[in-house]
């Protein structure tokens, strides 16, 4: 009995510790089970814990730098904003709080449009939905009132994001260049105005001038008509008595000296009024091929007599490269010359006066430039005078009582201008002076040269077979009315005369000329009013008027040939322009005595025993001869007969005989006898 207790003591406790095995066997796998849950979990959690870090060193990163994004912006002293989709601030800098004077909290959460000045806001939208459009950052001006009521001028760059639908917009404040803008504005307007103004007061300056040239022009054409018009009788008649076969020898010399003493007056006239003439701004340059050697020569023979009677010595230095023919206004360098040596030799007491001609080449192979220098051993020119000088009527120092108009440099200048050269002057009181002209030209031929002096011959009648032509001369002036009814009379035309332009209309009607030769001025009715009522009357289309003026201006040549007259010849005229305007007009035809062949001096060559020398005795004889019986005749025979030999020679002899300078001709003759064999 007790065995089974045992037995079945024993039996429940090796089921319990069964039970309890099992029990802890359970236990086990579920430690275990958990242990590996544990480990699951910690490894997830650890891998959670990592991702967490480096999304906590990302956003920290963020932060750090959006501090140092909200730094710039906090510092920026430009003006820095955010607006949102709505277009209020969202976010607004301190130098946009600075500037426009308002805190914080006023501007935020409201519109920015609010804050544009009235004019500028419509410009602001439109901007603001331009840059909406076009999604890039765009750039305007407007702008933004402050708080104390006054505005800015904002210079904006805004960009539109979006994905967000917000504004970036930075602006820099311009209104101090606005400002300085809006001054240059007004500026440039007054200047514009005071432009206007003062264009206006030139304008009537330059009308007041205008008037008074005009004024001036008109009495130049009166006092170069009360001038020119008697001259043109002096030197007409005197012209025509010296061609008549009955007038003695001795008579043609007096008539030569009337002649040159007129025609030196005529150049005096011109003088003064060429003077008037550039100052009434009525001067041109007239450039046509000339022989500069003839010219240089015409020069120092003139000068050097008169610096022979002061005992001076006057000199040529000419280099090889002065070119001889070139193309120049050939009245106006000569003038230039006789100017410039003139007063060489008239402010030298003794010494010398030296002409130097020398060239430079220039870029362009057929331009020269001549430099020509007229250098004196005189009393000099002070130097604060030496740019006075040239201004008209001054003359200086004690040589200023010399004999003189004080026009020559002025005239000398002009004309140096006018053919774009220059004129200078360099000079020390009591040691001398040294003028150097300047002057671009362009080189000729000799050719060309010589074609502008042809010579047709004088005219001595009308050719038989051509109808009667019957001339009317209308002029005033009795003297002048005769001088050409003589002329055209001598070769045969049929002349009748008239004293006005109302009879010569009178005229026209009942005696129906040809050809008119009508004066410019005349009492009763002028030439300009008589052609056009000519012009008007029957057959007055086909008569040929030509105006006879004794104006200095060339440019009225329009107003004359507006009246309907056909040409225009000045006063003094020669006779072979009256003859040749005749036959341009009426193709009338001539006989005319033999043309003379022009004769080509050579320049180098000036009259002296040496040139003479190689003539032939018997010729040298004859030519003697003849000038000690001052036989003009055999002279120019003479002549003849050396320039059929030597041109050159004929021609400069030729010119000492036209001059009646036979005593320097004989002279040269005479000390070559002496020197010869
Ligand atoms: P004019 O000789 O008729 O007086 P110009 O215009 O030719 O007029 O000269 C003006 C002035 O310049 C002269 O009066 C003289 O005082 C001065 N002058 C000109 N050339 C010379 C010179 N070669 N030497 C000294 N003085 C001169």
């Amino acid at each position: 009995m007790g065995d089974t207790r045992l037995k079945k003591a024993y039996d429940q406790l090796e089921q319990e510790i069964l039970e309890r095995k099992r029990a802890e066997e359970k236990l086990r796998a579920a430690k275990e089970e958990l242990e590996t849950r544990i480990a699951e979990r910690t490894f997830e959690l650890r891998s959670a814990n990592e991702q967490l870090q480096v999304e906590l060193a990302e956003r920290k990163q963020a932060e750090k730098e959006r501090e140092q994004f909200f730094n710039f912006f906090q510092i920026s002293p430009d003006i820095m904003v955010i607006a949102e989709p709505d277009g209020a601030f969202r976010k607004v800098n301190p130098a946009a709080l600075e500037l426009l004077g308002y805190a914080e909290a006023e501007l935020v959460s409201r519109p920015f449009i609010d804050f544009v000045h009235p004019d500028d806001k419509q410009l602001t939208l439109d901007e603001m939905a331009q840059q909406k459009r076009v999604g890039s950052s765009l750039n305007f001006e407007n702008r933004y009132v402050c708080k104390d009521g006054t505005s800015r001028w904002l210079s904006w760059r805004a960009n539109y994001y979006a994905n967000e639908g917000t504004t970036y917009a930075t602006a820099r404040d311009i209104t101090d260049r606005k400002r300085a803008e809006e001054e240059l504005a007004k500026y440039r307007e007054h200047l514009e105005e005071l432009v206007k103004v003062r264009t206006a007061q030139s304008e009537q300056s330059k009308q007041q001038a205008e008037a008074a040239n005009q004024a001036k022009s008109l009495f130049l054409a009166n006092m170069s008509h009360e001038l020119r018009t008697p001259m043109n009788a002096i030197l007409g008649f005197s012209g025509l008595m010296r061609s008549d076969p009955d007038a003695t020898p001795g008579q043609r010399d007096n008539l030569d000296i009337i002649s040159r003493s007129g025609e030196h007056l005529l150049d005096l006239i011109d003088k003064v009024l060429e003077m008037a003439k550039i100052e009434a701004g009525r001067m041109a340059a007239e450039s046509a091929p000339c022989d500069m050697g003839a010219i240089i020569r015409d020069v120092t023979e003139l000068m050097g007599e008169r610096a022979r009677e002061k005992g001076l010595e006057l000199s040529l230095d000419e280099a090889s490269t002065f070119p001889r023919f070139v193309t120049a206004d050939a009245a106006k360098l000569r003038q230039i010359l006789i100017n410039l040596v003139g007063n060489a030799v008239k402010f030298t007491q003794q010494g010398h006066v030296t002409l130097r001609l020398s060239s430079t080449p220039t870029d362009d192979p057929h331009l020269r430039r001549l430099v020509i220098e007229v250098e004196d051993t005189g009393v000099g020119i002070a130097w604060e005078d030496q740019s006075r000088i040239f201004e008209p009527f001054v003359q200086v120092g004690t040589a200023g009582t010399q004999k003189g108009t004080g026009l020559g440099l002025a005239i000398s200048r002009q004309y140096t201008e006018l053919m774009d050269g220059a004129i200078s002057v360099h000079s020390s009181p009591g040691a001398g002076s040294l003028f150097r002209v300047d002057l671009p030209v362009q080189l000729a031929t000799e050719s060309q040269v010589l074609k502008t002096q042809v010579d047709t011959g004088t005219v001595l009648a009308l050719q038989p077979g051509q109808p009667a032509y019957r001339i009317l001369i209308v002029e005033d002036q009795l003297d002048n009315q005769l001088l050409l009814r003589r002329l055209l009379e001598g070769v045969g035309f049929r002349v009748q005369a008239a004293n006005n332009g109302a009879e010569g209309i009178e005229l026209f009607r009942t005696w129906h000329p040809h050809f008119i030769w009508m004066d410019r001025r005349m009492p009763v009715m002028d030439g300009l009013e008589a052609t056009r009522r000519i012009r008007a009357l029957d057959g007055g289309r086909d008569v040929k008027i030509v105006s006879l003026t004794a104006s200095v201006f060339y440019e009225q040549r329009d107003e004359v040939l507006a009246a309907g007259t056909d040409d225009l010849v000045r006063k003094p005229y020669h006779a072979e322009e009256i003859f040749d305007c005749l036959a341009e007009h009426l193709g009338v035809r001539y006989l005319r005595e033999e043309p003379v062949t022009p004769l080509v001096e050579d320049p180098s060559m000036t009259l002296g025993p040496a040139v003479l020398a190689p003539l032939p005795t018997d010729l040298r004889r004859e030519l003697q001869d003849a000038l000690i019986r001052l036989d003009t005749k055999r002279i120019s025979g003479a002549i003849d007969l050396i320039a059929s030999q030597d041109t050159a020679l004929g021609a400069l002899l030729a010119r000492y005989a036209a001059r009646l300078d036979y005593t320097a001709i004989l002279h040269a003759l005479q000390s070559d006898e002496g020197a010869g064999p």
